[in-house]
């Protein structure tokens, strides 16, 4: 089995369609939990199952550093290790060696950091992204990116937007020679075992916010021909208004006929726009970490959980879910396990939270289907407004 995307219905420029993967289907738009370290913190794969996660992402940079892409080669892949049979995004481990390693410098050949866990000394390349990624054997892998820290001026951005082009190059002139000869599901060759023999690999769009410089990326991205195309570096602090400006001047740069994933991002109102501007697909940290902090994201809006006003609030977290800590807990109840720093307090949130934003992504795909997104996103607006104006 191998990578494909079909589009399916198309309302404005919202599409809804299928991504086909090694792994099973992902119905897009799609929006991937984030399993850092090979799991979704507060949640079991079991519940993911349920509330109908097609696929996870997980992280290269930790994976690698722990417990190590040979030991998960020898196990027979990420998928077996960890024990979910669906599809599995990993991204290049460049997003948090910029963000959480130590002492890390860019070279032409690639970057050298010290562990976050021991201070040890590594060096990833373009090259060596693949192969961690072969190893692990995820249905997508992503490029090495540079990433830059929000503001940049042009003269930074250039240069780091060509840099990683020329990354973006070696990395596909990698993995074509790991996977020139598809057949078993897994294979050892140049000393890496591949674990998917299916496996796709997306190239990663840059240039900050110049709409000139993220033009020329997505076009010289295109150009050396990913089974699908990112946008990176947004959502590290520019304005809201920024970012759908640049999402929405991005996607009509990137084929039709290829999935187009927003990565980091966001807010539930984020994902909305982004469908509007054409994104397929989404990863973020936001409602598993926020969910932790006691953050529960409504379809009237956030709430607080740790709030004295819920105190005595008998009513669900949000009375249009129908998720499992919706069904049968009160507000009440999550404020005294949040306060009483209960395990179960980060499980419950979780488990709502991400059945809001996996909701969410079906109601889109939906109103995408009957050509009603346009009321939907009003709709969805109009609601969250609403209950801004009461509080
Ligand atoms: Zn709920």
């Amino acid at each position: 089995m191998s990578f494909s995307f079909r589009v399916t219905h198309t309302d404005g420029r919202a599409r809804r369609g299928v991504m086909a993967t090694a792994h099973g289907d992902v119905q897009t738009p799609a929006f991937m939990p984030v399993g850092t370290q090979g799991a979704v913190k507060g949640v079991l794969h079991r519940d993911l199952e349920q509330m109908g996660a097609d696929i996870l992402l997980g992280n290269t940079y930790h994976l690698y550093l722990r417990p190590g892409d040979d030991l998960i080669a020898r196990r027979g892949g990420l998928h077996a290790f960890i024990g979910w049979p669906r599809p599995i995004l990993t991204d290049s481990g460049g997003y948090q060696v910029f963000s959480l390693a130590a002492r890390r410098t860019v070279a032409e050949d690639g970057v050298k950091f010290q562990s976050h866990l021991d201070g040890s000394a590594h060096l990833l390349t373009p090259e060596k992204v693949v192969d961690i990624q072969a190893q692990l054997g995820s249905d997508i892998a992503m490029v090495l990116d540079e990433c830059l820290a929000h503001p940049s001026g042009d003269e930074l951005v250039r240069p780091s937007m060509e840099r990683t082009l020329r990354w973006a190059r070696r990395a596909r002139a990698r993995f074509l020679t790991l996977y020139e000869k598809r057949g078993r599901e897994s294979f050892s060759r140049e000393g890496v075992l591949v674990t998917n023999s299916g496996q796709a690999q997306f190239g990663i769009v840059q240039g900050g916010t110049s709409a000139e410089l993220r033009e020329e990326s997505a076009r010289g991205t295109v150009a050396i021909g990913f089974e699908a195309y990112a946008i990176g570096g947004l959502s590290v602090g520019e304005p809201t208004d920024v970012m759908y400006k640049i999402v929405a001047d991005t996607t009509p740069c990137l084929p039709e006929d290829r999935p187009r994933y927003l990565m980091g991002t966001g807010t539930p109102r984020d994902l909305v726009e982004s469908v509007a501007r054409g994104i397929d697909l989404f990863d973020c940290v936001l409602p598993t970490r926020n969910a932790r902090n006691g953050q529960l994201f409504t379809s009237e809006g956030p709430i607080n959980i740790k709030n004295a006003q819920y105190a005595e609030d008998d009513r669900p977290p949000d009375p249009a879910c129908s998720c499992y800590t919706c069904r049968t807990f009160s507000r009440a109840y999550l404020r005294h396990l949040f306060r009483a720093g209960e395990i179960n307090a980060s499980t419950l949130n979780t488990l709502h939270n991400l059945h809001f934003y996996l909701d969410t992504l079906r109601q889109i795909r939906d109103a995408i289907a009957f050509r009603r997104f346009e009321s939907f996103r009003t709709a969805f607006h109009q609601s969250l407004s609403r209950h801004l104006h009461d509080s």
